[in-house]
């Protein structure tokens, strides 16, 4: 007897960078944030009582939303949190697509999209992006499809789309319009779209806690929309999605923006001087704007995209490979700190070597 509906039978496995088990790995597979969080979320974190935690959490997460709200000159009722920006995107297919709807996404894009739309038999159209990578956003607008998803700079290009880009996106489409700027902060933050919710009521945006804030573990993510579609989504959510401890640790971290934003600056200097160094290599480097970079190894290294991967491994550095026909030839790298750059760098230059 078939107990497993037969589309999740069907259904691959999301694929993830791997979680090496030595510590002492380089880890640079999964876009997490080299530094630690901000000594504001560890005292926060030596603050709470355990007794408090016999209680269950705010189920609306009102602080943490009030000051998102105000960080971002929005209202509470704009805002949305969830347990990873992973759960909100599950939450988008329960209310406002639905199984048999149609998403329509630029490919590549972040696979996860795509992976949740099977899980809701949803049907996804993938719009290839042009040789340059830019995002086709016409023939995602022919598509017609119930929604479009945008990851913002896309992952894993690393490539941002400006915001009259967005604007004339949101001025052409009528459908769900999503917006997924968990790299935004790597940006120039003007990009963000924001403040289209004000204006228009089919634009949610999609922002975490796991890159920008080195929060991967606490899994909270936000979006902001309307009231309307917030309600919405506080409506469809599990009971007490958001535990105590995550929402009080999120809300330090948000109160230490020059931390925030020391760490940025230092992720994005990191980010263009190993740019800059793979180019001398000979490396092809799409210019990011996020805390990764995608680049494609040149001839004379003797070895593909895989054989690198591989051959980081065994030195005990992982960094992201995708076995897809536009990233085959290519390497997506976390930015790390500066001496774990600094090691991949050599391992680069001396793998090199070898070929010679
Ligand atoms: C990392 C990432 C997320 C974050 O997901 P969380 O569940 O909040 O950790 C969301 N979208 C994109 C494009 C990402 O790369």
């Amino acid at each position: 007897m078939a107990y497993i509906l037969p589309h999740i039978m069907e259904m691959p496995s999301y694929q993830s960078g791997k979680q090496p088990a030595d510590q002492r790995a380089i880890k640079l597979n999964l876009n997490e944030n080299p530094f630690p969080p901000s000594k504001r979320v560890f005292e926060a974190l030596q603050s709470i009582q355990v007794d408090s935690l016999k209680r269950y959490p705010d189920q609306l997460c009102q602080e943490l939303c009030e000051e998102i709200a105000k960080q971002n000159f929005v209202k509470a009722e704009q805002v949305f949190c969830g347990n990873g920006s992973s759960e909100i995107i599950s939450l988008l297919f329960t209310v406002f697509i639905g199984a048999q709807g149609r998403i329509a996404l630029p490919d590549p894009t972040f696979s996860l999209y795509e992976n949740v739309a099977a899980r809701f038999q949803v049907e996804c159209v993938k719009i290839p992006t042009r040789e340059d990578y830019a995002i086709d956003l016409n023939s995602l607008i022919k598509t017609n499809a119930d929604a479009i998803i945008l990851v913002n700079p896309n992952a894993p290009t690393g490539l941002l789309l400006p915001s009259s880009d967005i604007e004339y996106l949101v001025c052409h489409y009528s459908g769900l319009i999503v917006i997924d700027e968990a790299y935004i902060d790597f940006a120039d933050p003007k990009n963000s779209a924001v403040p289209l919710i004000h204006q228009y009521d089919n634009v949610i945006v999609l922002r975490t806690f796991s890159k920008v804030f080195s929060l991967s573990g606490i899994r909270i993510g936000y979006c902001f929309s309307n009231p309307q579609f917030i309600a919405a989504l506080e409506k469809s959510k599990n009971l007490y999605h958001v535990n105590t401890i995550s929402q009080q640790l999120a809300l330090a971290a948000l109160k230490d923006k020059e931390y925030l934003n020391t760490t940025i600056n230092r992720i994005k200097q990191i980010r263009d001087r190993f740019s800059a160094r793979l180019k001398e290599l000979g490396f092809t480097v799409l210019p990011s704007e996020t805390n990764f970079i995608l680049c494609t190894p040149p001839s004379h290294v003797n070895k593909t995209a895989k054989e690198l991967y591989e051959a980081f491994i065994q030195r005990n550095i992982y960094v992201r490979y995708f076995d897809s026909p536009r990233l085959k030839d290519k390497l997506r790298i976390s930015v790390g700190t500066e001496e774990e750059m600094e090691i991949l760098f050599n391992v680069v230059c001396s793998i090199i070597k070898e070929g010679k």
